[in-house]
């Protein structure tokens, strides 16, 4: 029994989760290596829940929430690693006791998406698992070995075609800026050809923003990976828009950027690429300045 909800180490979702009844599957992370990441670098070390615990307190959120859930999202940073069996008597479990949810959503990277494999990933859709948030970062394999993101463009988009053909939707975030001065030619060129390949549901935007405790801060200090300024990133979103030859929705629902650009593509490309020749126009100086995170 438990007398409320339980969580160990950062909790993260997505902003479009920020309703969502949010039960701990996982805690932490099992990949932990991205050199731009500081989520986990402090720990805790990962580890997956058991299944009774995590239904203690899905069965606490019902029994003790007034308002009523819609959502759900299991934390932490890769609960698509938990065995397939268990998540899906977790799926199960929740689409029973919140009958008229709308959406269950996990956070999975590529590599552990692939992993999986197809008969697994119908379970987990068939169970109800609705949404599936990735983070491409980039398509450039360069950059994606530079980061230790732990998979390469052929395992992304591996990865995010099985997600669609399961019919999860798919949220793939892109970091502006991750490949600094001087990869952003390729960063954008060939995270255009990964999206458009993938032709994800959702496509959501974050600026490259160095944080404390983590490896490339030390390159920035070093001089070995240099910031771009906010023209050159708008330059960056300027070509991923107007090249993208996809139907997904584009967010930039993120701190980090220094313009919100959001609508559907294609049918709203113009309208974004105005706001973003809008924004260049303006000093470099009126956008926010480059710092150091700590979230
Ligand atoms: S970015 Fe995601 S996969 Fe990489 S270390 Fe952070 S939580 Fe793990």
């Amino acid at each position: 029994m438990t007398n409320g909800l339980r969580y160990k180490g950062p909790i993260y979702r997505p902003p479009s989760e920020a309703y969502s009844l949010l039960v701990q599957a996982t805690i932490g992370c099992p990949w932990n290596k991205c050199t731009f990441c500081m989520i986990y670098k402090k720990g805790p070390k990962f580890k997956i829940r058991p299944v009774e615990e995590i239904k203690e307190d899905l069965l606490w959120a019902k029994n003790n929430y007034q308002y009523p859930i819609n959502a759900v999202f299991f934390p932490s940073g890769n609960t698509i690693i938990m065995k397939t069996e268990d998540f899906v008597e977790i799926l199960k479990y929740t689409k029973k006791l919140f009958p008229n949810l709308k959406r269950i959503t996990i956070y999975g990277s590529a590599q552990y998406i692939v992993k999986k494999g197809l008969d697994d990933l119908k379970k987990i859709a068939k169970a109800g698992l609705s949404r599936i948030h990735v983070g491409l970062e980039s398509g450039d394999d360069i950059i994606l070995k530079k980061v230790k993101k732990g998979s390469t463009q052929e395992i992304q988009i591996k990865a995010g075609l099985l997600i669609k053909k399961v019919g999860i939707e798919l949220s793939e975030y892109v970091v502006l800026g991750l490949g600094g001065k001087k990869r952003t030619k390729e960063h954008i060129q060939e995270t255009i050809k990964t999206l458009n390949k993938i032709n994800p549901d959702f496509i959501r935007i974050r600026t490259f923003l160095p944080k404390i405790n983590t490896p490339i801060l030390e390159e920035i200090k070093f001089g070995e990976f240099q910031i771009l300024s906010p023209h050159e990133v708008l330059s960056e979103t300027y070509n991923l828009i107007k090249n993208l030859k996809v139907t997904s929705q584009i967010t930039s629902d993120h701190y980090t950027n220094y313009i919100g650009v959001n609508g559907r593509l294609p049918e709203d490309r113009k309208l974004m690429l105005q706001t973003i020749q809008k924004a260049v126009k303006k000093d470099e100086s009126s956008f926010r300045e480059i710092y150091i995170g700590n979230q």
